[in-house]
């Protein structure tokens, strides 16, 4: 688990896919974007996953990040070692906001463990540390759970939803192939004041559907895809100040670098193509998501770091031992 012990670097995971649609992938990471004239953020990176032939640590990804005129990074945990480790790289990098969730992916696991409920309150301790500014991912996945995982979902999801309103923090979902019981829940139960789709995979009438109840939707790298017409299509029809946008990396590498690692440094690719479809200037486009994202989460800067920013990374962390 643990892999960076010793190691000046800091993945807590490997991502283990080689491959990708059948294909072997492009183990080497993208070249740097055009950097943008006005800033913007990713709202859902994963940087302890290490990935790449050659993997680049948190400190290589937001330093490259900030080459290109990206301000900051929300860093999403979804087990309760990726969780801590967010919380705590969060305290001390200005340029880093924490989410933490169990993913539902993960729910089920901790179930059947007998430990989902330990997780939840561990969870709840998390969302009170500085710089931890949202629930996430939370939410169901269809898709990779089978029907026997769904109550734990369920459960997990609506604990969450809990969490975040207790602590008055944003809430990013993860929704896989489960549109219509995600948002019955949040109907069911009242959804967080602030309330994202992450990686958002509906289509032009759902994102009409979070439009009115509020919540915003975040596009991921996978709308540059060829076969991605109902993200296009949401893009067209939901209000400006409604969109974020998001790497969700080193996954969903928007072309034309589909399969090689992601990274937030490549924002700015999605974010132009996003500008181009809907005919508008980048610069607008990237002033008004930086805009609705501090809505979101507030300001980076609105919370010190504990150690100045001077030196983020001392000494290895064992994220076991982080609580
Ligand atoms: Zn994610």
């Amino acid at each position: 688990m643990s892999e960076h012990m010793g190691d000046p670097s800091n993945y807590i995971r490997k991502r283990e896919s080689r491959a990708e649609h059948g294909q072997t992938r492009d183990l080497s990471y993208p070249p740097l974007p055009p950097s943008l004239v006005v800033p913007c953020y990713d709202n859902h990176a994963h940087l302890e996953i290490a990935d790449g032939d050659d993997p680049l640590d948190y400190l290589q990804q937001l330093d490259m990040a900030s080459s290109v005129g990206i301000r900051g990074v929300v860093q999403v945990g979804g087990d309760l070692e990726t969780s801590r480790w967010s919380a705590e790289m969060a305290s001390r990098e200005p340029r880093m906001l924490a989410a933490v969730a169990i993913h539902p992916n993960e729910a089920p696991a901790y179930e059947a463990a007998g430990t989902l409920d330990a997780a939840l309150a561990e969870i709840d301790e998390l969302a009170a540390r500085p710089r931890v500014r949202a629930i996430g991912e939370t939410g169901l996945d269809y898709f990779r759970t089978g029907e026997e995982g769904r109550p734990a979902q369920h459960r997990s999801f609506e604990a969450h939803i809990a969490i975040a309103k207790k602590h008055d923090l944003a809430m990013q979902i993860h929704d896989r192939e489960a549109h219509d019981d995600v948002i019955e829940t949040l109907l069911r139960v009242g959804a967080p004041e602030r309330t994202v789709f992450h990686c958002f995979s509906g289509d032009a009438e759902m994102a009409r559907l979070c439009a009115d109840n509020g919540w915003y939707v975040s596009f991921a790298g996978n709308i540059t895809f060829k076969n991605a017409s109902n993200l296009r299509e949401a893009l067209e029809v939901i209000p400006r100040d409604r969109i974020l946008v998001e790497t969700d990396a080193p996954f969903l590498t928007p072309l034309p670098h589909r399969g090689r690692p992601n990274s937030p440094y490549l924002i700015p690719v999605t974010l132009r193509f996003m500008a181009e479809h809907l005919g508008t200037d980048v610069a607008m486009l990237a002033a008004q998501i930086s805009s609705n994202t501090e809505l979101v989460y507030g300001s980076w800067d609105a919370e010190p770091v504990s150690n100045g920013g001077a030196s983020p990374w001392d000494e290895a962390i064992d994220p076991s031992e982080l609580a």
